[in-house]
């Protein structure tokens, strides 16, 4: 058997909260339980988003509460050369297309429709550019600035039927054109966080994915990019979300303090991290029942 690995892989586009803590100490300790790895991958490939002061404050604040990685930070936008090379793959199988589409664009066309499918992210992309002729995709690419979408249609009749286990949820049946046409390499980053995600889980040998259940959904387009790149599948735990005492989730916009506001504030990390452990969240936040 595979020793077990997990991850946390955080976006350092702000400090970490209370459900970004209450994530990583499941993930460390389902490590430590067994003996396996604790990893840490810092996913910035946004580029207008990530900032590189965060990404030390996400390592100070796991440092705090006693969660130490193991092995070498991995750093996404270090390793575009493998996503283009997934992304390559799934072009020479013509499983992906070019959309040369504003966000203007698509909202008008989908407003022009009278039954656009909707999923977890809003409408579904409406197909434009997937019904490009070759000759005219060939012409735009020269000089259009595009992003490249799934085929989700085509890939998922490729892949053929499937499911993956959710340590709560148990077996799921993939639902992998829940998104629809997923964009898997943007306009202005080399690659979305879809294609990173899978690509690293597997390159870094993550048996066990536990992160927040709002990304529940995205483990479908996950689990068919596993099945079109020859991928291992790990296990996922996709845990309850922490909520405050309206029933909103931990957002900065709603005041939710930071791991560094509770730090300044005098809080006992070794306290913190128990509590959180015990499901016990300071503050009057709670963990979502659904
Ligand atoms: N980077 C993602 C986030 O911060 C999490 C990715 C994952 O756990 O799969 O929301």
């Amino acid at each position: 058997m595979r020793a077990l690995v997990t991850r946390f892989a955080p976006s350092p586009t702000g400090r970490l909260h209370l459900g970004h803590a209450y994530s990583a100490i499941l993930a460390h300790d389902a490590a430590r339980d067994a003996g396996g790895q604790f990893l840490l991958r810092i996913e910035d490939i946004d580029p207008g988003r990530s900032r590189a002061a965060f990404v030390d404050g996400i390592i100070e604040d796991l440092l705090w509460l006693g969660l130490q990685p193991d092995g070498e930070i991995v750093y996404q936008s270090e390793r575009l050369p493998f996503y283009a090379a997934a992304l390559d793959r799934l072009k020479a199988e013509g499983l992906v297309y070019p959309c040369f589409c504003t966000r203007s664009a698509i909202a008008a066309e989908v407003a022009a429709s009278a039954s656009a499918p909707h999923g977890p992210d809003g409408p579904h992309y409406p197909g434009i550019c997937r019904r490009l002729s070759p000759d005219a995709r060939a012409a735009r690419m020269a000089v259009e600035p595009h992003s490249w979408r799934l085929d989700v249609g085509q890939a998922a009749s490729r892949a053929g039927p499937f499911s993956w286990h959710d340590e709560h949820a148990g077996e799921v049946a993939a639902d992998p054109a829940c998104f629809g046409d997923v964009v898997l390499a943007r306009k202005d980053a080399p690659v979305s966080y879809h294609l990173a995600v899978t690509v690293d889980d597997a390159d870094q040998g993550v048996t066990h994915v536990i992160r927040g259940r709002d990304l529940f959904a995205a483990t479908h387009v996950h689990r068919l990019l596993q099945a079109l790149l020859g991928l291992p599948v790990p296990l996922y735990r996709h845990h309850g979300l922490l909520i405050d005492a309206e029933g909103r989730r931990l957002a900065k916009r709603h005041g939710a303090p930071t791991i560094a506001d509770l730090r300044a504030g005098g809080a006992d990390p070794a306290a913190l991290a128990a509590a959180l452990r015990m499901g016990q969240m300071p503050g009057g936040y709670s963990l979502a029942s659904t």
